[in-house]
């Protein structure tokens, strides 16, 4: 606008008051057209609807990094609870072999039964009857076989981890007499050995 335009030099001047108050007139004039221009007016709302939409979209921005953090909580939560699944899964394994181990030895337990076996072995004690295996001689005049003899001492010092059951003292009883025997060992597997002693078999026992 020319108004604006005015050399500095001519302000002074009565002329240049004049122009001065024409400049000034008609920049009132023009903000007075601006306050009550439509455009203006619509420009206005339109920066209100800018504005609107800028916090409309900060908000549904907001609202996204709410999700996300929220996504990501649940993605540790569903880590952790992934973790601990492996973790019971792994105990579930284990708890399993131990079952599968208890229920082999209720088996075996069951078939000592039915097969009459001792499940506990007998504590060897003074005054108690068991067998004493002769020795045979070399040439078979006499076989090896069982006596009857009483535990006369215990020496449970003689038990290892290799064996564990004690060696005896006994008082064997042959049918030509009897004779005293120190420490003896245990021993009650096929076959039997001459010089050690065993719970006598059962009855229906094969020995
Ligand atoms: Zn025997």
């Amino acid at each position: 606008m020319d108004e604006a335009q005015t050399p500095m030099d001519a302000l002074d001047s009565p002329d240049g008051l004049q122009v001065n108050l024409r400049s000034a007139l008609a920049e009132v004039e023009r903000l007075r057209r601006l306050v009550g221009d439509e455009t203006y007016d619509a420009e206005r709302w339109a920066n209100c609807d800018r504005a609107e939409a800028i916090r409309q979209a900060n908000e549904k921005h907001e609202a996204h990094l709410l999700w996300v953090a929220e996504h990501d909580a649940r993605r540790d939560e569903r880590d952790a609870a992934r973790a601990e699944a492996s973790v019971l899964t792994d105990e579930l394994g284990d708890m399993r072999a131990s079952m599968s181990a208890a229920e082999a030895e209720v088996d075996r337990l069951r078939a000592a039964l039915a097969g009459g076996q001792e499940l506990i072995p007998m504590e060897p004690s003074i005054g108690r009857i068991v067998h004493y295996v002769s020795y045979g001689t070399p040439g078979g005049e006499y076989k090896s076989v069982c006596r009857a003899a009483i535990i006369t001492r215990t020496h449970p010092e003689t038990v290892t981890a290799m064996n564990n059951v004690m060696a005896v003292s006994l008082c064997v009883m042959n049918p030509e007499g009897l004779f005293f025997n120190q420490v003896v060992r245990y021993h009650d597997e096929d076959p039997l050995r001459g010089g050690t002693w065993h719970w006598p078999e059962r009855v229906d026992g094969s020995n």
